[in-house]
């Protein structure tokens, strides 16, 4: 089937969403979703959404600016984190004024919370700058977008799943899909593609992402021609429930938990005196692991407390009730009156598809645009969150840069017309397809995925090291060998879950390789990449972003790009 639309959004989280209510005024705009559009990982978030209002403290957007300079260990690119943070108050009002039911403080204005790495006058305290809806942000701001969009008539494909990008002359202009219910492909034909299409925290064991988080549009466009960035940084979160990854947020220490090791010693403020439960994720999940090795786990295993006892039943009930909730169900504990064991989860996805900030997919480090491609939201790297994302800084970038590509695709497509179709443009996702449902292979794809997992969780996680992460690499390839031998068992075309979980294996497998290459070529620790052989970070040879290109005989090719540093010089990162 064929359909034409201005404009195609894949993703239906907060920065496919945010780019659709943009555009949806005049322009036609097609949103697909492999998810049912508000099943999407962004209304799991919990904690909140940074923004400098000071509406419960003093604080400005340069203070803001600065931390998440800092939050990146000096690898974000400073002029797109200046847009970030100077166009925050400006986003939350306007969430305020599309419905959105924020908490509030008694005289009526926008709550705020503390959270990891956001401080006062650069560095001095803990600063409240995060907005919320108790512990449901990211559920109340994706349901009302989705209104928003609904009524400026965008048409949702649900259940939808991108194959492929119609690629000529260098130029996209559309995508196949293929429906979930029907097993069908249907072409869709543009004048843009944004991807919005998530991260990827499926590629790890454990991990507080959801299902559909597999890196689908990263590895699309990866071998459409558009390079990776900053793959080798992987945020884990300290604070998974013990065992099942299932996040408990920031918010529960933004509140004033505190971490505790088998000693019950609050063990964050030897490691950060200034801000101790507070710093950024990258420290804390790293402190959590060395109190482990030292042998201060709970009970000497893999985990420590995350106390919340003495925070009262009211702030618990009301503030973190999802959370405590969470607690309750899949630890059995009563945070009211016991500690939740946690563990650090994978989490965020600081590398992405190389974009600008406008949204604009860059081919090369001089920033050539890949012209009707586009990328915004967790899919991305533009590069505001460099080695370590602050927390609450993701949900503010979907909507800050969604908006930036959604005005810069309306630009675009008063600029070009439709271009004429290739021949057969559906050819490469059928013949994929066809060969997975053909194939009479002796392997399948859950033990496949089970090892990827395994192997990355081991050797390509917190620590890292030129050992493990060369075994990985060699695992990676056995994997990806193996996987040319997978048969699907299920031969029907009606929600075909072996089929889709066979196709999003083979996306994973592509970005683990990548995130392990990224990891060993990158001989120096930098925030969320911690490499034991070379434990200092490295500004002389290593401050630059790492960039990956598809080669289909060689496998993925390295080079470099420059980082931007516009107010903040690299320093020692000291909380
Ligand atoms: C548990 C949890 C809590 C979090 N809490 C916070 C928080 O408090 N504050 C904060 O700032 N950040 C938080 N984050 C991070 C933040 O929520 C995400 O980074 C952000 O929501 C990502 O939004 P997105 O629009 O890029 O993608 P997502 O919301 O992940 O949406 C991806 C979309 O792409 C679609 N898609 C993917 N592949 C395909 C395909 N092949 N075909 C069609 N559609 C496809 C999916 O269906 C979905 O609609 C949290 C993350 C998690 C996992």
């Amino acid at each position: 089937m064929k359909h034409q639309f201005d404009v195609i959004i894949v993703g239906a989280g907060l920065a496919g969403l945010r780019a659709a209510i943009e555009l949806g005024e005049d322009t036609s705009v097609a949103v697909l979703s492999k998810v049912f559009a508000t099943r999407s990982h962004s209304g799991a978030a919990q904690g909140g959404i940074g923004a400098a209002l000071g509406n419960e403290e003093e604080d400005n957007w340069e203070w803001h600016m600065f931390d998440t300079v800092k939050g990146s260990d000096y690898l974000g690119d400073q002029d797109a984190i200046e847009i970030l943070a100077r166009d925050a108050p400006r986003t939350i009002y306007e969430l305020e004024h599309l419905g959105v039911p924020f908490n509030r403080t008694p005289e009526g204005k926008i709550a705020q919370r503390a959270f990891g790495g956001h401080t006062r006058n650069f560095g001095e305290a803990s600063v409240k700058r995060a907005c919320f809806a108790a512990d449901r942000t990211g559920r109340v701001i994706l349901d009302t977008l989705w209104e928003k969009c609904l009524q400026r008539s965008i048409q949702f494909f649900d259940e939808f799943q991108l194959m492929s990008l119609i690629v000529s002359a260098g130029q996209c202009h559309g995508v196949i899909a293929y429906e979930l219910a029907s097993g069908k492909l249907h072409t869709l034909h543009s004048k843009a593609v944004l991807l919005a299409t998530g991260g990827y925290g499926k590629v790890y064991k454990t991990t507080s992402n959801a299902f559909a988080s597999t890196g689908d549009g990263l590895a699309i466009a990866f071998r459409t021609g558009a390079p990776l960035e900053d793959m080798e940084f992987v945020q884990f979160h300290p604070t998974g429930i013990y065992k099942l990854g299932i996040l408990i947020s920031e918010a529960a220490r933004g509140e004033g938990g505190v971490l505790r090791n088998n000693e019950g010693e609050r063990f964050m403020e030897l490691y950060a005196p200034v801000i101790k439960d507070l710093a950024p994720r990258d420290m804390v999940s790293r402190c959590i692991l060395e109190e482990v090795r030292a042998g201060r786990g709970i009970d000497g295993k893999d985990y420590v407390h995350l106390d919340l006892t003495h925070l009262g039943e009211e702030v618990l009930n009301t503030k973190l009730a999802e959370i405590t909730g969470f607690a309750r169900t899949y630890s059995g504990v009563e945070p009211i009156k016991e500690p939740i064991p946690v563990q650090p989860t994978c989490h965020y996805m600081m590398g992405g598809i190389a974009a600008d900030a406008d949204g604009k997919v860059i081919t090369d480090s001089e920033g050539t645009p890949f012209p009707g491609l586009y990328a915004a939201g967790e899919c991305a790297c533009v590069s505001v969150h460099g080695a370590n994302r602050l927390g609450c800084n993701s949900l503010l970038d979907t909507l800050v840069f969604g908006r930036r590509a959604g005005k810069e695709m309306r630009r675009y497509i008063h600029t070009v017309g439709f271009s004429p179709l290739p021949a057969n443009p559906e050819k490469e996702a059928a013949d994929k397809i066809s060969a997975l449902m053909e194939s009479n292979g002796n392997e399948t794809g859950a033990p496949i995925r089970e090892e990827l997992q395994e192997v990355m969780m081991d050797k390509v996680s917190v620590f890292r090291h030129r050992t493990g992460l060369i075994e990985a690499l060699e695992k990676v390839r056995e994997l990806k060998g193996r996987y040319q031998k997978i048969a699907i068992q299920d031969k029907g075309s009606c929600f075909n879950r072996d089929l889709l979980d066979a196709i999003e294996l083979d996306y994973m497998l592509d970005l683990a390789e990548v995130i392990t290459l990224g990891a060993l070529a990158r001989e120096e620790s930098r925030g969320a990449h911690s490499r034991e052989d070379f434990p200092d970070r490295d500004d002389q040879k290593w401050l630059v972003h790492t960039m990956f290109r598809y080669s289909k005989e060689e496998g993925p090719q390295v080079f470099f790009k420059p980082v931007t540093i516009t107010r903040f010089q690299p320093k020692e990162r000291k909380y």
